[in-house]
């Protein structure tokens, strides 16, 4: 008999339902905030921004959430996903380790995104959207909202960051040959973009200018709606369709996680794969540790500040209390895009505060290192954000050697990276370098953090 190397399930396997972990929660999640008034925002606040069964979604305590047919009936196209044993990468890395990594490269962008960004588009097309304004840092989810536009007749303008846009000119490609409109953040195009190039002609960009600018679009254009890629509840909530696969998996390999391990950007797949494994172990279940692993550039959560802060750095949001590096903060253009935003999802901030998930952060080169060994064993080249989570993977093999364990641990696999090979040209040619973590512009940017009453 061979060993089992690939769990894959039938198309009834995907989730009828999205879980929602506020129902679980030991303490329900700090108010969202009108930074104009001081109170607690209502849905009316949020009804320019996006359709109203998003908004019921963000603000939901109901377990469980129906995922609509004709969302699961796209996700059939990639979903479920499968769930790989690393036999070969145990083997190279000499672990006692148990290693399973759920692969979300299979969907037709190459990530986990297409997984909010179908559900995104239905209820906007739902609610009579004509057009949908979005940001994106490496490309993925602005390619993901091109896919699910085209799919639904959405027209999608995308505000790409521009140290990403011009790294990745086929991530453009793709979004353009999926129809949407692609702009270099900043741009003259908003009054946030003008703003940020008249006192810094040479911005990079960021996630935080990016999200301003796309918001500032669907704030001043009746017909056009906002769509993000992570950090809200409703995003992580359509992401969990990853865990609840995975737990049914985990089933079949006779076999359950100690360790649960995803990159975390804004925190969408690490929380798409993690929460309904650390609802489990809410409800009274199993138990297990969590590892959210983010860039030693970007560290908002093990150097960040847990407060209130805007999404944006045009201070155009809600505030939203989160780790973050302050709103002003512009980390440095590494090649991991997808991590490089100032804040985390509420929801994972408040479960790493109350101690439930670890955050670690690591150096972009320790991260190619890993990524390219498990590429030689496993095939499949990591993204340059998933290769966060495969170099915290390591280093808990690592650690099951030297004490003699054997633990299973699992990773989200967010996606590939055919679409970053650049950056691994760049790191092969030995020009890709740690990018130093900068306090004191943290500190800088940390000191307009607003003063909250609610805190
Ligand atoms: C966008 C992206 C991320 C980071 O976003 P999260 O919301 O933290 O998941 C990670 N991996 C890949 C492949 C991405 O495209």
């Amino acid at each position: 008999m061979t060993d089992t190397v690939k769990y894959v399930l039938d198309e009834e396997a995907i989730p009828k339902s999205w879980y929602n972990i506020i129902a679980d929660l030991p303490e329900p999640p700090a108010p969202v905030i009108h930074p104009g008034t001081g109170q607690p925002i209502g849905p009316d606040d949020l009804a320019p921004l996006f359709p109203m069964a998003l908004i019921g979604q963000e603000v939901s305590g109901e377990r469980e959430i129906e995922i609509p047919d004709p969302v699961r009936e796209i996700y059939r196209q990639w979903r479920p996903s499968p769930l790989h044993r690393a036999r070969r990468l145990e083997a190279a890395l000499d672990t006692p380790a148990r290693i399973y990594y759920k692969y979300e490269g299979v969907s037709p962008a190459g990530s986990h995104k297409p997984n909010t960004a179908v559900a995104q588009a239905f209820f906007n097309k739902e609610d009579g959207t004509k057009r949908l304004s979005t940001e994106t840092g490496a490309g993925q989810w602005g390619s993901a909202l091109a896919f699910a536009g085209a799919l639904f007749g959405l027209p999608v303008d995308v505000y790409m960051v521009k140290v990403s846009y011009q790294q990745k000119p086929y991530r453009r490609a793709l979004m353009e040959t999926y129809g949407a409109r692609c702009v270099a953040s900043p741009s003259e195009e908003t009054n946030c973009g003008r703003a940020i190039l008249e006192s810094d002609p040479d911005s990079t960009g960021s996630l935080g200018i990016a999200i301003s600018e796309a918001v500032e679009v669907a704030a001043t254009n009746d017909d056009t709606k906002y769509s993000l890629g992570s950090v809200l509840n409703h995003v992580l909530l359509h992401q969990t369709v990853i865990g609840q696969e995975a737990i049914t998996q985990f089933g079949l390999a006779d076999d359950y996680p100690d360790i649960v391990v995803g990159c975390a950007g804004g925190g969408s797949n690490f929380a798409g794969c993690a929460f309904p494994f650390i609802g489990e172990m809410l409800r009274g279940g199993n138990k297990a540790q969590f590892i959210a692993a983010e860039p030693a550039s970007c560290p908002t959560m093990t150097e960040g500040r847990y407060a209130y802060d805007f999404g944006d750095t045009g201070k155009l949001t809600p505030l939203v209390k989160m780790h973050t590096l302050g709103s002003s903060f512009v980390p440095p253009g590494i090649h991991a895009g997808g991590l490089r935003y100032h804040g985390m999802s509420p929801l994972v901030s408040q479960l790493v505060a109350s101690g439930h998930i670890e955050p670690r952060a690591y150096g972009q080169l320790e991260c190619f290192d890993a990524a390219v060994q498990f590429a030689r064993a496993e095939g499949i080249v990591p993204a340059p954000e998933s290769s966060h989570a495969v170099r915290a993977v390591f280093k808990a093999a690592e650690a099951c050697k030297a004490e003699g364990k054997s633990k299973a641990i699992l990773f989200n696999l967010s996606g590939h990276g055919h679409f970053d090979m650049q950056a691994y040209t760049e790191y092969f040619a030995g020009n890709l370098v740690d990018q130093p973590f900068d306090a004191a512009k943290m500190d800088a940017a940390l000191a307009e953090v607003p003063e909250v009453a609610a805190e």
